[in-house]
């Protein structure tokens, strides 16, 4: 313990508490040095996905859990740049990962939020609205028929209460899907990190994995962590969980034989805010393009009510690039004239962007999430979690549910 309390000083390791576990010696030909602190699961990134499998994990009895985040505070990509939608999981293949964690994720979401009074939600419903136009109603009907198949509500609105119920939206027909909500993400995280912590995991922020290599010793990994004062120092972790997000290609590559490697591309989507007459108490979500790049320029709503539109879908080189570009404005204002006609460009502000971490190159047809244990490559108790764009957020506990059962005897 004497030798713990003085590396933590001298890396200013914010561990909640001191790990009591065994400390490994021996010389490694790498740049990796000897390990100083020792783990059963180490989880790298600290968004939604990542704090809910350490979350998930920590409940073990007797197993020592470490996240590391490289940035100060936790949560601060992607988990914090999106739209917080609750998703049905009514619009990727019956048979994907997407469909599945979504629909389970959900569920699981809505029994949590509804057992717990920390994190405020709200079940407000979506309007996916199609215009005269054969093809978007054609897609329309379809989605309700596969609705039908997965299991999940929808339903049509009679066309005369459209304009009743939201005078503000222009549609020929309404799928509305009920089971569409919003949170907040924020605290759904602080909730991940609460439980976390309670339950004995420990969270080390400002630690940035810069390398890892499977342990000389046979099982485990070494992982080269590097602190915000640029030392190095290396942690030995029996499993180690990929959840780094934009990044997580490059942390499954440091193990993975360049034959296998992943490669992400990075979509930002824009976000405006309206500062206009319109209301609304419905998400309204036009039909979407035919790859599922993405759902559509879409109308999200806070838990205060305040409307914004987006994101849109811009790749780019630049994983840390959130630049919001003013001169996308006029292609929002045309998007979103189709489903509200009395939208006015001038009112429409610059709000924020995220970016998609997607395996989906430009023009490329759908892919789902990469969420595996890389047995095939010798890497056991790796898992990468490759891709995890939307409904990541609404999946966030079904992973951790299915990451926890990839790592059952582990
Ligand atoms: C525009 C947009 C809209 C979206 N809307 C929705 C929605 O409405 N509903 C929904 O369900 N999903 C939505 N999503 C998807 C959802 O936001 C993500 O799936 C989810 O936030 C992913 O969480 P994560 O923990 O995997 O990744 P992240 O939040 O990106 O977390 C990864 C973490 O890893 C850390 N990290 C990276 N590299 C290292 C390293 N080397 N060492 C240590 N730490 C590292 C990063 O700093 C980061 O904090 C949206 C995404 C975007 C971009």
């Amino acid at each position: 313990m004497k030798l713990f309390s003085a590396r933590l000083i001298k890396h200013n390791v914010h561990f909640t508490r001191p790990i009591l576990s065994r400390v490994f010696y021996f010389s490694s030909s790498t740049t990796i040095t000897v390990p100083e602190i020792s783990v059963d699961y180490l989880i790298i990134g600290g968004g939604v996905v990542g704090l809910s499998i350490a979350e998930r994990l920590s409940r073990r009895k007797g197993k020592s859990v470490l996240l590391v985040e490289k940035n100060s505070r936790l949560g601060e990509e992607t988990s914090s740049r999106n739209s917080e939608v609750i998703h049905a999981g009514i619009y990727y293949p019956n048979d994907s990962l997407k469909t599945r964690l979504c629909i389970r994720g959900k569920n699981l979401l809505y029994s949590l939020l509804s057992s717990v009074s920390s994190i405020p939600f709200s079940r407000v419903g979506k309007w996916i609205v199609a215009q005269d136009n054969e093809a978007e109603i054609s897609y329309l009907q379809n989605l309700h028929k596969k609705s039908k198949e997965i299991q999940v509500e929808t339903y049509f609105l009679p066309q005369t209460k459209i304009n009743l119920i939201e005078p503000y939206i222009n549609a020929k027909e309404v799928l509305v899907s009920p089971t569409t909500g919003i949170l907040d993400s924020h605290s759904l995280m602080n909730y991940f990190e609460c439980k976390l912590k309670d339950q004995g995991g420990d969270i080390a922020l400002k630690h940035k994995v810069g390398n890892i290599i499977k342990s000389p010793q046979g099982k485990g990994y070494l992982i080269q962590i590097e602190n915000d004062k640029s030392s190095l120092f290396t942690i030995y972790s029996k499993n180690v969980i990929n959840s780094a997000g934009l990044f997580s290609d490059k942390i499954a590559n440091y193990l993975l034989p360049p034959a296998h490697h992943y490669k992400l591309y990075y979509v930002k989507g824009h976000y405006f805010g309206y500062r206009g007459v319109v209301k609304t108490n419905h998400l309204i979500y036009p039909v979407p393009p035919k790859n599922l790049v993405n759902v559509g320029t879409h109308l999200t709503l806070d838990l205060s009510g305040r409307i914004r539109f987006g994101p849109d879908v811009l790749y780019q080189d630049d994983p840390d690039d959130y630049s919001l570009n003013d001169d996308r404005i006029d292609s929002f204002a045309d998007a979103v004239k189709t489903y509200i006609p009395s939208i006015k460009k001038e009112n429409l502000y610059p709000d924020y962007t995220g970016i998609r971490p997607k395996l989906q190159g430009p023009g490329e047809p759908f892919r789902d999430f990469i969420i595996k244990e890389e047995i095939d490559h010798g890497l056991e108790g790796f898992v990468n979690l490759i891709g995890i764009e939307s409904p990541g957020l609404t999946s966030s506990l079904s992973i951790a549910e299915m990451v926890d059962e990839i790592l059952l005897d582990k």
